[in-house]
């Protein structure tokens, strides 16, 4: 099928997550110490071969990012420089050179005016961008790389409803742990995560709810989400401490919780602790942030023997996040903070 008909045969409010991707794709390579000058081309397969340290020893990071389709028909983009930074920190963590700041926005930007015909109605879904860096060094010496690839390609779907999730604090897997890659975005971080995932689901949740790796005390993250906690008039969501990842969409909800006139406070927060306020009656909401659905609650969570159960609250302050957030995102509501690129 030739990119146009492809094209026309979406049907945009009703597509999948990640089942089909956009016309192009933006390759760069480095060797030699420096990068050669990016290109975009046709999405397809890459010629990679097997002994590659990406494969090999997971010498591999990634983003995630949305591009919203606004009213005005104009496209845009949030916080993409946030992404750039975020990858150039994985980076250097994985001993991987860095991306140029321009080669990264420059590449995205380019990419997304070309394919933009698969940015979905304002109103109908969102173009996920997904840029990774991994090496393609063919050594088997476990050492740092000398060839990566930088590629950005693209997925369109439909929108997405926010439903609740319902969680559970895993006793026996932990995501991160200090000294390690928590705070980073390698994919190595994800393969561990699938089998914890997995058994969640047979228990009947949608994912896991972390502790900290020392004390297995501490809630970290739930699932690939940064976790806020509603408290009575209290507004919580776990400190970064090297083990979470600085979500963007995270920086995004406290600056608008802030700005709201809450007082955020980021801070070591305790499983035990959380059990108390639900015992109290305090616990009012608990919601995850991220790229993929911006704002979810959850519902419930399992800790050992206990359900806390979470119904939705009269102030709803996850909607209120959710929808200012959105709005800003889609060019529907005005972005006093400078956060959309739009192109
Ligand atoms: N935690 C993890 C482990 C993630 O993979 C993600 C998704 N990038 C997040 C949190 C949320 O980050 P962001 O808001 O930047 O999407």
């Amino acid at each position: 099928m030739n990119a146009t008909s492809r094209l026309a045969s979406v049907d945009f409010e009703n597509l999948p997550f990640s089942s089909v991707f956009s016309d192009h794709m933006l390759v760069a390579e480095y060797r030699g110490g420096r990068w050669m000058s990016a290109e975009i081309r046709p999405y397809g397969p890459l010629p990679l071969a097997p002994n590659i340290s990406a494969l090999q020893y997971g010498v591999s990071a990634f983003e995630g990012l949305k591009a919203y389709r606004a009213p005005t028909n104009r496209v845009l983009l949030f916080r993409p420089w946030e992404n750039a930074r975020r990858l150039n920190r994985t980076a250097r963590r994985l001993a991987m050179p860095e991306v140029p700041e321009s080669m990264f926005l420059d590449g995205l930007r380019s990419l997304v005016k070309l394919d933009a015909g698969w940015v979905p109605p304002s109103g109908a879904g969102a173009l996920y961008l997904r840029p990774c860096l991994f090496s393609i060094d063919p050594s088997l010496r476990v050492k740092p790389a000398e060839a990566f690839l930088f590629v950005i390609f693209a997925t369109p779907y439909g929108a997405y409803y926010a439903g609740s999730i319902d969680a559970i604090v895993s006793s026996r897997y932990v995501r991160a742990f200090p000294g390690g890659t928590g705070d980073v975005k390698p994919a190595g971080n994800y393969a561990p995560t699938l089998l914890a995932d997995r058994e969640a689901q047979e228990e009947g949740f949608g994912t896991v709810l972390w502790l900290d790796a020392r004390e297995h005390r501490y809630v970290e993250e739930c699932g690939v989400l940064n976790v806020f906690f509603v408290a009575g008039d209290r507004v919580l969501t776990p400190a970064l401490g090297g083990t979470i990842l600085p979500g963007i969409t995270r920086d995004s909800a406290l600056q608008i919780l802030r700005d709201s006139g809450y007082a955020v406070e980021e801070r070591r927060i305790a499983i035990d602790e959380i059990v108390e306020w639900h015992s109290k009656g305090l616990l009012r909401e608990c919601f995850g942030t991220g790229t993929a659905a911006t704002v979810s609650r959850i519902g419930r969570i399992r800790y050992g023997a206990r359900d806390l159960v979470l119904l939705p609250d009269a102030r709803d302050l996850a909607g209120a996040v959710r929808e200012r957030l959105v709005g800003i995102m889609t060019g529907t509501m005005p972005d006093p903070y400078g956060w959309v690129d739009a192109i």
